[in-house]
């Protein structure tokens, strides 16, 4: 030990918008918030982030059933978040929205640089999609026809998009990740999982799920204006096994 005050970063995932916060929101975010606390407590300097994911499918379904815009409805909802932590006397240090300006601005900036090295080209891709998700899954992963999470029926989708190339980097995500068994744990649940029973890296698995659909925000040095990029870049959800 030291007398030095570590820097401690944690963050829940970004909740999405499309519904008002139940007991799984709650449940993750004062685990998260007992973290801090303690972490604090420690002497660390702490930084305590959590949020919403305000874009995607579920979210545009939700408010076309209500009958307001998307916005409309992440305004409320994300409200709703904050109010549910403020009963709950969650003590966040920063609180970030997907449809916040300085959000986009940095997603922008990102998808600019790719796209100004080239790494992110225009194809194709065909696959089984749960709109719950918001996913592709594998052949391997599908049950029964059915999304492993939510039991139902999956949507075969086939179109023409901006991919980045992540297979490129396949080997070099492989090895970091294998090299640091902890953060098998950080970029998925599933690694998790693996953790206890290490096998080899599945290539055609990581390549296919590691593929990233731009759709949500604007990126001003593409080509095709019409096409809007993700509201964040997600580390590919399928790891090597
Ligand atoms: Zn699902």
């Amino acid at each position: 030990m030291t007398d030095r005050a570590r820097t401690f970063y944690l963050t829940t995932p970004i909740y999405y918008v499309n519904d008002r916060p139940h007991l799984g929101h709650a449940y993750t975010t004062i685990l998260a918030d007992t973290m801090a606390r303690y972490r604090r407590l420690a002497g660390d300097d702490v930084w305590f982030l959590t949020g919403t994911d305000e874009h995607g499918d579920k979210i545009a379904q939700a408010a076309a059933k209500a009958g307001i815009t998307p916005q409309q409805l992440a305004d409320r909802n994300s409200a709703a978040f904050r109010d549910a932590w403020r009963q709950l006397g969650i003590e966040y240090s920063d609180y970030i929205r997907t449809t916040e300006a300085r959000h986009t601005k940095v997603v922008q900036a990102i998808l600019q640089k790719l796209w100004d090295a080239g790494e992110i080209y225009l194809g194709k891709y065909g696959g089984h999609y749960c709109f719950g998700c918001e996913r592709f899954y594998t052949e391997k992963e599908i049950v029964d026809g059915k999304c492993p999470d939510h039991q139902t029926p999956l949507t075969w989708i086939e179109e023409e998009n901006y991919f980045f190339k992540m297979s490129k980097y396949q080997a070099w995500l492989i090895e970091t990740v294998e090299r640091q068994p902890d953060l098998r744990a950080l970029l998925h649940r599933e690694g998790d999982r693996r953790r206890q029973v290490p096998g080899p890296p599945d290539a055609a698995h990581l390549d296919r799920g590691g593929e990233l659909l731009l759709q949500d925000v604007e990126v001003p040095g593409v080509a095709d204006r019409n096409r809007r990029a993700p509201a964040r870049l997600d580390p590919p959800r399928a790891l090597p096994e």
